[in-house]
């Protein structure tokens, strides 16, 4: 595919545009304070900021490119509507690494059968959000209002704890990235399915995987 990454010289879009295009794909990359021409464009993918990545969809929606978002913090309903209004397709994924979606389903069936959990998510101290997207999503999906600990510092990339608590037992669910190129395979999968999937917004990478 021919795409357009906002980002592509940020730590994700350095870690991805050789991998995307290793795969195939003919990468057109923007950054804060060029000018994107969308023109020719099969589908944009952003990893930016939570203020660019709504402008960025936008355009690109209008410009009649369906997009695969990987950027947190912000709220993709509005644009997923205009999306839909378009026939287009707007892919919101708070974590693209396959093991960190297994890390939630494994969590979402734990939740089943122990009543008391807290979340512990551990990232470098560039990431802006938090709690991180992932950590809510999985806080979304166990239910019961978990607690969420964020820890920031220099020396990691993105962890994730799920403890749960019992009577004289403790199960932990814990996921390490320990380098950006995890989520690659998410990102070709989303575009590779992105065609397959209905006008307007679908989030999450676990609506992907059987
Ligand atoms: P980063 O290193 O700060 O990179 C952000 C990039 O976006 C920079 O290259 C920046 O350009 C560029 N940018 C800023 N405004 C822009 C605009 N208006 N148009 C185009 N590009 C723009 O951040 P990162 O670590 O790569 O993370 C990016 C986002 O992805 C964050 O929201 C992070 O939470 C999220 N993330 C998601 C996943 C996931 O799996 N979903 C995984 C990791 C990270 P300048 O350097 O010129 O400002």
């Amino acid at each position: 595919m021919r795409l357009a990454f906002f980002g592509a010289g940020g730590k994700v879009g350095r870690a991805l545009v050789p991998r995307l295009e290793a795969a195939g794909h003919e990468i057109r990359g923007f950054d804060l304070g060029d000018e994107p021409e969308l023109d020719g464009c099969d589908a944009a993918v952003d990893f930016t900021t939570p203020e660019a990545a709504a402008e960025n969809v936008r355009l690109a929606l209008e410009s009649g490119v369906s997009c695969v978002v990987g950027t947190t913090g912000w709220e993709p309903a509005e644009l997923g509507a205009l999306a839909a209004e378009r026939g287009l397709r707007l892919f919101v994924a708070p974590n693209f690494s396959l093991g960190a979606v297994l890390m939630m389903r494994f969590a979402r069936e734990a939740a089943e059968h122990f009543p008391r959990a807290e979340i512990v998510e551990l990232h470098n101290e560039a990431k802006r959000d938090a709690p991180s997207g992932t950590a809510r999503a999985t806080a979304q999906l166990i239910g019961g209002g978990p607690a969420i600990h964020s820890v920031r510092l220099p020396g990691l990339v993105a962890h994730q704890e799920v403890i749960f608590g019992g009577e004289g037992q403790l199960l932990t669910i814990r996921h390490d990235t320990t380098g950006r190129e995890s989520f690659a395979d998410g990102v070709l999968l989303a575009l590779s399915r992105l065609g397959e999937l209905p006008p307007g917004l679908t989030i999450g990478l676990e609506t992907l995987l059987s």
